[in-house]
């Protein structure tokens, strides 16, 4: 306690670790010891790294939680000095385009430089930048011809090559830096090669290599987000001889490495299965379903880690003070000790406050679109009064963006009965080829609704998607769709930022959504795709509907924020890291 008998933030969180575990944390980990959390890519544009989609705006959201834990941490990531964007052309058609980054106007700070071996080549010099914030730090590593994120084909070259430097550039800086890890979190097997750098030290200092495995499994987590193992990248024993072995010291562990080959080639799930002893999915069902192997043909088994968000992050602020103030959410950011009929009483008790707060969520958003354009390079507002529905996620085949326009008549008689709006953003995967069936689909939805001059009034797609747009539009709509097949979503966490900000979640039974059991939210679900279309128009006339009623939308946010509390908390995630890692017993 200080002086005025409160606690200082320090104290508070010891509060938290003893909460999570008996004997405490903070002897397990310790700013020479940190959790070590690796990942291709980081979504954090205040920080300077702009990430592609869901993975990287987890990375972001970890590293926030952690840093309000006073958790010590490093986010090794690569700084990538070349950012893809997203621009309309006037025939509708969108195409990249690329801006520079340096890393000293983003406020990282050179660190000094490691060196990366690549065979018949000179050593690649890669700069190393740091960044701290608070108890966590950002270690990126960099050169001129890094290129970007994503940049080549899934099992490229190139790519192996940034895997390389993360993975032994990554280590090697930890070592320059004097850091070793309590914990490696590998966020997707892209990552893997840190821990082969790890292995390849303790080899180097006279470990014997199946010792040293098992040290190495047991301080690795595996953190998959990706449903099958056919999926997954995987490299030839010539592009391994070219950028991975240079990298290996010790003979033993290149042979080993070499031995899980087969026919040629090596899938990194292979090797990551077996250097990690905790592997985990990002919801209860994606842990379910993820269906992997090991290299003896074993299923693997992965418990469940829900992706959670960072509240403070993607919350309108007036909104969390609420949820403060009245005990729904705690001091770490944890639900509070409040029942789900205590939730829809404050909600009930607060309605007209709370719609209040959603009414300038609107001006929020109107802001933002006041400074991006449409498909059309316009700039629009949304007016006040309409209802506004919402789609903001990556284009893919999966997530089906397009489910809306299945019936343009049906689509177009809602907006009109109900005087709604309807705004989309979702960037498409880089380097797809412009006949990529995605681009495709877009383009024909884009002229569709071009076409139409209902639609044309109606319907908004903001192209180059990002952080900043969504944010806007989880604060400003009044309904989000979120309609994956089901199965295919290992997570998602746009749902999470669109129930936080008491948007109407119409959702396929999915991903984090599934977690929640009886789901909460308005589900979309049929026996065949045209039912499950008939069920999402169904719920979008039902929330316009909920809306327009007081008392019915006060009680449908309540109960959908109050079930998913604890799953959305990104404090919640960290905890169930934490006791994942380091307390095993329970
Ligand atoms: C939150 C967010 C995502 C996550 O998308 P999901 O499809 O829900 O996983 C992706 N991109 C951006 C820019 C985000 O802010």
């Amino acid at each position: 306690m200080n002086q005025s008998g409160q606690k200082t933030q320090n104290e508070d969180v010891a509060d938290f670790y003893r909460a999570i575990d008996r004997t405490s944390l903070i002897h397990k980990i310790s700013a020479d010891h940190p959790y070590v959390y690796t990942t291709m890519e980081v979504y954090d544009v205040v920080n300077g790294i702009r990430g592609a989609g869901g993975l990287g705006v987890l990375a972001a959201d970890t590293r926030r939680v952690a840093e309000d834990l006073n958790i010590p941490f490093i986010t090794l990531t690569p700084f990538y000095q070349s950012e893809r964007h997203q621009q309309m052309d006037d025939k509708l058609v969108p195409h990249d385009a690329y801006i520079t980054r340096v890393p000293e106007q983003e406020g990282f700070t050179h660190s000094g430089s490691v060196e990366l071996k690549v065979k018949d080549q000179p050593d690649a010099k890669l700069d190393i930048y740091t960044k701290t914030l608070g108890t966590t730090r950002f270690l990126c590593m960099t050169e001129q011809n890094f290129g970007p994120l994503y940049a080549d084909k899934p099992s490229s070259d190139h790519r192996l090559y940034q895997m390389a430097s993360l993975g032994f550039g990554g280590y090697r800086a930890l070592k320059m830096l004097h850091i070793k890890p309590a914990v490696i979190q590998l966020n997707e097997t892209a990552t893997i090669f840190t821990a082969v750098a790890r292995l390849d030290e303790l080899c180097s200092n006279g470990m014997n290599l199946y010792e040293a495995i098992v040290y190495v499994r047991k301080h690795t987590l595996y953190t998959n987000h990706t449903l099958v193992q056919a999926a997954e990248s995987e490299f030839s024993y010539e592009q391994f001889e070219k950028f991975i072995f240079p990298n290996i010291s010790s003979p033993a562990l290149r042979h080993y490495v070499a031995g899980l080959f087969e026919n040629g080639k090596l899938k990194l799930s292979s090797l990551t299965i077996e250097l990690a002893e905790a592997k985990n999915g990002v919801s209860k069902l994606h842990a379910r379903v993820a269906d992997y192997h090991d290299i003896n043909g074993e299923k693997v088994k992965f418990a469940a880690v829900t992706n959670g968000i960072h509240l403070q992050t993607w919350v309108k602020p007036e909104i969390l003070r609420f949820y403060k103030n009245s005990g729904i959410i705690d001091k770490f950011n944890m639900p509070g000790c409040v029942t789900a009929d205590q939730v829809r009483n404050i909600f009930r008790a607060n309605t007209g406050g709370l719609r209040n707060l959603k009414r300038q969520g609107r001006r929020y958003l109107n802001d933002i679109l006041a400074r991006r354009m449409d498909q059309y390079g316009e700039h629009i507002q949304i007016p006040e009064n309409v209802f506004l529905y919402e789609f903001k996620r990556r284009f893919v085949e999966y997530k089906r963006p397009w489910m809306p326009f299945e019936d343009v008549d049906e689509l177009k008689e809602i907006l009109v009965d109900n005087n709604a709006h309807y705004i989309m953003a979702g960037m498409i995967a880089g380097n797809v080829d412009p006949n990529d069936s995605t681009y495709k689909r877009l383009e024909g939805m884009l002229q569709t609704i071009a076409d139409d001059p209902v639609l044309r009034e109606r319907v908004h797609y903001i192209p180059d998607y990002d952080e900043e747009l969504a944010k806007a539009m989880s604060w400003g709509s009044d309904a989000s769709i979120n309609v994956p097949v089901v199965g295919m979503e290992a997570c998602g966490t746009s749902f999470m930022k669109d129930l936080a900000n008491l948007t109407l979640l119409i959702a396929t039974n999915d991903g984090g959504v599934a977690d929640v059991a009886p789901p909460t939210a308005l589900i979309v679900e049929g026996d065949d795709y045209s039912e499950e279309v008939k069920a999402l128009y169904r719920r979008m006339r039902e929330a316009a509907a909920i809306w327009r009623d007081n008392d019915r939308w006060s009680d449908e946010t309540a109960n959908v924020l109050a079930s998913y509390l604890s799953v959305i908390c990104g404090a919640r995630m960290m905890r169930d890291y934490l006791r994942f890692l380091f307390r095993p017993e329970v």
